[in-house]
């Protein structure tokens, strides 16, 4: 047995991957290095990476200016408690979120991943109408087909119907979901669906404290772009009707979508947003949860006037590094070029997939490409069939997506939509 044939067993036998078994059916396949888009396998082949490390690495690995930021923060300070320290690493990325984000976010809670910065996104809201003494405004309005992450106030707002966390339903907190936004980021819709979400508001505002949605993109609940008036009308509705917004922006911040923020293409500021995964550019963990002033005066004038949440690595050093160099080098890039670049590209090579059989739908948005099968049950043989044609993808039910990085160079994002191509074709 080589090293990587025993390191590959051991894996399979002791460590949980996402949403995996124990023992995993199939071994997961070993990387030996990144470098750009491209992953390195322990075989030494060589895959265009079309997911960015699911939406993170948004100028591919091993980027050299971040990484030359974090070594000199690792040599300086990898890392320092929170409570009662500070440090330059987070007052300099406090200072980019608050200029970047819509000028109502002023005020930044630091975390370590997505889920939990929506934890504390939820938190706040709550902890906000129980400082203005209306305790009983602590349920959330959420959008069907959501996805919010994998804790349990989280999986709370994702879809209940979504197979994903069904099996907990009984055990979360019950909150009210509205349907799904019509599917469709340039359509014209008939506002049946924000009808719908207004009479929800009309009926339970009292108990309401937060509507909670990604906007614009849904992601792990389907993949399904929405049109820009439907978040517009929402954030009209929520200050009608006195609830507070969410906007969870973990998968479409830093650019995913062709602008900076998804919020961006209503010209809406939520009340809490919510970042994470391209926060780092996919090099470390960390995430943010930024509120405005109204917000933090309220919650620190009521009862204790403590917000209650202080993670340990709050605020990592070297995360915090990496988080401002990723945003400088977002910044200093041609992004929305480089974005539409890749837009323009998936335009072209998918829509020749909508006719064939067996594919219900292609949708393309940003650097977001969507392939809809009519089956769910062809992702595993799509994603070994990319593999072998030099591509990685994983593929969610009959989804079949990619994110690359804004920065992929022309001859492998080709290499990415024919692999893509033929695996579907073949698999058809
Ligand atoms: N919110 C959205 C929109 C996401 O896509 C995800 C992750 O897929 C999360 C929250 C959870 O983030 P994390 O996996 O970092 O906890």
């Amino acid at each position: 047995m080589t090293h990587w044939q025993s390191l590959l067993q051991f894996d399979q036998e002791h460590i949980w991957h996402p949403y995996a078994k124990m023992p995993a059916d199939t071994p997961a396949i070993g990387v030996a290095k990144t470098q750009g888009s491209i992953i390195t396998l322990s075989d030494g082949k060589e895959l265009v990476d079309g997911m960015s490390s699911w939406w993170a690495a948004l100028h591919g690995y091993n980027h050299p200016a971040i990484q030359k930021a974090m070594i000199d923060q690792i040599e300086t300070m990898p890392h320092i408690m929170f409570g009662g320290l500070t440090h330059e690493p987070a007052i300099e990325l406090a200072k980019r979120l608050i200029k970047l984000t819509p000028p109502p976010l002023q005020k930044v809670f630091f975390t370590d991943s997505g889920s939990v910065a929506m934890e504390v996104a939820i938190k706040m809201a709550i902890q906000y109408w129980i400082s203005l003494e209306q305790p009983q405004k602590n349920k959330l309005l959420a959008l069907k087909n959501g996805y919010h992450g994998d804790t349990f106030a989280t999986m709370s707002i994702c879809d209940p119907d979504n197979g994903m966390h069904r099996l907990f339903n009984s055990t979360l907190p019950q909150h009210f979901f509205a349907p799904a936004p019509q599917k469709g980021f340039d359509i014209d819709s008939d506002n049946q669906d924000i009808a719908e979400f207004k009479t929800l508001l009309e009926k339970h505002h009292t108990e309401i404290a937060a509507v909670t949605l990604e906007p614009i993109v849904q992601g792990a609940g389907g993949m399904r772009f929405y049109r820009p008036d439907y978040l517009r009308q929402v954030r009209e509705l929520c200050d009608e009707f006195n609830v507070l917004l969410i906007a969870d922006e973990i998968a479409t911040g830093f650019g995913r979508t062709g602008k900076l923020f998804a919020c961006d293409w209503a010209n809406i500021s939520p009340d809490i947003m919510a970042l994470g995964k391209t926060l780092t550019g996919g090099n470390i963990t960390l995430a943010a949860t930024l509120a405005t002033e109204k917000i933090s005066d309220t919650i620190s004038q009521g009862q204790p006037g403590l917000l209650m949440h202080g993670p340990t690595f709050m605020a990592n050093p070297l995360a915090c590094r990496a988080a401002s160099s990723n945003i400088d080098v977002l910044l200093a890039s041609p992004w929305q070029e480089n974005i539409q670049r890749i837009e323009s590209h998936f335009l072209n090579t998918f829509h020749s997939l909508k006719s064939l059989p067996g594919v219900a739908d292609t949708r393309v948005l940003g650097a977001i490409g969507v392939i809809e099968l009519e089956r769910n049950d062809l992702g595993e043989t799509i994603q070994h069939l990319a593999v072998q044609n030099g591509v990685w993808i994983r593929p969610f039910g009959k989804l079949i997506y990619t994110m690359p990085a804004y920065n992929i160079p022309a001859d492998q994002l080709k290499q990415l939509t024919e692999g893509l191509k033929t695996a579907i074709t073949q698999a058809l």
